[in-house]
């Protein structure tokens, strides 16, 4: 997807909206959805089947201005912390709240670990408190960050991983071959393994062990109203983001070679923000 994680500031608004929105710096919740099912009445718009996406489905945020609905922004202090507030880090705290991480013991793999949302997982994998946090990431560099992140005890290359003593396994990812992982190394009885990342659309995993072994799997898409503003909130108040090279900003007309490097093998940075210059 491109250019849907943004954040800026409000330069005009339309018809009844709040004036006072004007010059306010905001992020932007990027899901459009038709206000009307059950699931948008209950803020959870993520599982709206008329669900669209600014960015996507709309102009995003690649461009001086855009439009958005009033109700996708909130007030952020600082636009380019703001932008990080979705998708990783709302998306990040669904799935971990959905894992039911618990203070004291619980050791926690994360697979696909240092990209953007697995490095807010395992920040907030910590901050939930969790014993062990390990992480599953084969570019080297970027495990490398995931080690300056929630301070991770392990960095592994996959074929390392023998053992399956995991309370819980979130992949990030979405491979039949990450899926796999994540089943087989949490363990017997309560083992718990979120699903968010999309890779791959079907994935084959035994069943018959998930069933023997009792692991319980649980699928998290995007994240609800109340994780975005969670998100905010966590975001303006300094709470999860870290100071360090995880991430590059860039001016927009750089994009189409940032984007490059982001998918390259060896990409030394998790995530590239975008600039509009101005
Ligand atoms: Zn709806």
């Amino acid at each position: 997807m491109m250019g849907h994680e943004f954040a800026g500031e409000v330069v005009e608004v339309s018809g009844s909206v709040d004036r006072s929105l004007v010059g306010q710096k905001v992020a932007v919740n990027p899901l459009v959805s038709c206000g009307k099912c059950r699931y948008c009445r209950s803020g959870l718009r993520n599982l709206c089947i008329e669900r669209e996406i600014i960015g996507v489905n709309y102009p995003g945020g690649f461009a001086e201005t855009v439009d958005v609905p009033a109700y996708s922004v909130y007030r952020v202090r600082d636009t380019l912390n703001g932008s990080f507030s979705e998708p990783p880090l709302a998306t990040a705290l669904r799935a971990v709240r959905k894992s039911g991480i618990e203070p004291g013991g619980d050791r926690v793999l994360i697979i696909g670990g240092a990209g953007t949302i697995g490095l807010f997982a395992l920040e907030l994998a910590r901050k939930a408190g969790a014993d062990i946090v390990a992480v599953v990431e084969k570019n080297a560099k970027r495990a490398m960050i995931a080690r300056e992140w929630g301070g991770a005890d392990l960095s592994l290359p996959p074929e390392a991983l023998q053992d399956r003593d995991f309370d819980v396994a979130i992949d990030a990812v979405g491979f039949s071959s990450t899926r796999r992982m994540a089943v087989e190394r949490v363990r017997r009885g309560g083992g718990t393994v979120v699903f968010l990342g999309l890779h791959e659309p079907k994935a084959e995993v035994n069943g018959n062990s998930i069933v023997r072994d009792e692991v319980s799997i649980s699928g998290s898409f995007c994240y609800s109203d109340e994780d975005f503003s969670r998100a905010v909130d966590m975001i303006n108040r300094g709470t999860v983001l870290r100071e360090s090279s995880w991430y590059r900003v860039e001016a927009l007309e750089n994009g189409q070679d940032a984007f490059r490097r982001m998918l390259a093998e060896d990409a030394d940075v998790s995530k590239t923000v975008l600039r509009v210059e101005g």
